[in-house]
């Protein structure tokens, strides 16, 4: 007797398999949705964009952004759910719902996610623009990613005192972008990890892939955590947007998605038994980091960046400039990394400043 899941997959595969000959995809290989074998717990945020009174950009038959990059996500989600019980799938928004922009990336850190994954459409005046395009935080090197980030940006237009929530950032000046040049993100290296894996099970299924890219998008700029925002493909394309609409499309783009997050989640995995492995032997990292408990640290001012589940391996987290020591201390379940000591607190609070900059928005002092 088949189980739901196994008529589920199946009734996929033949759909799966439908689609690619009459889309005619010459690439298309089937994707296995195995299970993702994980050794470790993590917290994933997805983010469908837009919703509610932003419905993100129209397709040329009237198909909106805001409903295929929901749908997309929910797909996504259902699938870790179903095959990687390891990872926590928490989202933005489940219906068609307006969320400000700045409380997608508030709620992934407070829910200390591991990895926050927005999803979008794109749209060009050009109607034969097509591909995926997955983003990472960084300042846009072509006209073309900067105009997608303005695009995705300009939502906060819709929201009431937006000034107040931005720093006055205004997204329809290109000026206004220069401050992504200064923004150096802990995360930057882990976010492309991720968008690579993202643009290759784009390719696996047959898809044009524009590439991994880089710009100023509020919504991953203030994320304690790696973090990427993925461009499904073009709704002003009208082959894009039927295979977008479809249920089989999407079906699909969902399981390229679950493949590349579970991919990802298991390098996770691979760092943190590497570690384990090397801590038998004298470790050259430890002139910089010492994990030990709270009453055994020396006393003094310190800055805590970041608290996760579980442990990350500090040498992804790009602490090299910071003027002190890296501590970790595993209570009560939670990892809290530290830098420090500091004997003043004026000191303190001027790491502090740089760690949020350096993204770690939610960077704290307090003394032991
Ligand atoms: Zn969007």
């Amino acid at each position: 007797m088949p189980t739901t899941a196994q008529i589920f997959i199946s009734t996929t595969r033949i759909a799966l398999l439908s689609l690619s000959i009459l889309t005619g995809f010459l690439h298309s290989q089937t994707l296995a949705q195995t299970p993702c074998s994980l050794h470790h717990q993590y917290i994933l945020v997805l983010d469908p964009g837009h919703g509610g009174r932003d419905p993100g950009c129209i397709g040329t038959r009237g198909t909106l952004e805001k409903d295929i990059a929901l749908a997309v996500a929910k797909k996504t989600g259902e699938l870790i759910q179903q095959y990687a019980p390891n990872i926590q799938v928490i989202y933005t928004r489940t219906k068609d719902q307006f969320v400000e922009l700045y409380r997608r990336p508030q709620l992934a850190n407070k829910k200390k996610a591991d990895l926050f994954v927005s999803i979008h459409c794109n749209s060009a005046p050009d109607a034969r623009a097509h591909g995926t395009e997955t983003y990472t935080m960084g300042l846009h090197r072509t006209e073309a990613n900067l105009r997608v980030a303005m695009r995705e940006n300009e939502v906060i237009l819709k929201e009431t005192n937006y000034q107040e929530h931005y720093g006055n950032f205004d997204p329809r000046s290109p000026e206004a972008y220069i401050m992504f040049s200064l923004y150096q993100h802990a995360f930057l290296e882990e976010s492309i990890e991720v968008a690579r894996r993202v643009e290759e099970a784009f390719q696996q299924i047959g898809r044009k892939s524009r590439g991994v890219r880089q710009a100023g998008f509020l919504v991953l700029y203030k994320t304690a955590m790696p973090s990427i925002l993925v461009e499904l493909g073009f709704l002003t394309n009208p082959q894009e947007e039927a295979f977008l609409r479809s249920k089989e499309g999407q079906q699909r783009m969902a399981l390229a998605l679950y493949q590349a997050l579970c991919s990802y989640f298991q390098y996770r995995d691979s760092l943190l038994l590497a570690r384990k492995q090397s801590s038998a032997q004298p470790d050259t990292a430890s002139a910089h980091t010492t994990t030990t408990t709270a009453e055994n640290l020396p006393p003094g001012y310190y800055v805590q960046f970041l608290a996760t589940r579980t442990q990350r391996e500090p040498s992804t987290l790009a602490l090299n400039n910071l003027p002190g020591k890296v501590w970790i201390i595993h209570t009560n379940g939670w990892y809290k990394y530290l830098v420090g000591p500091y004997q003043r607190l004026r000191q303190a609070r001027t790491i502090q400043r740089q760690l949020h900059s350096q993204g770690f928005p939610d960077a704290f002092v307090r003394k032991y």
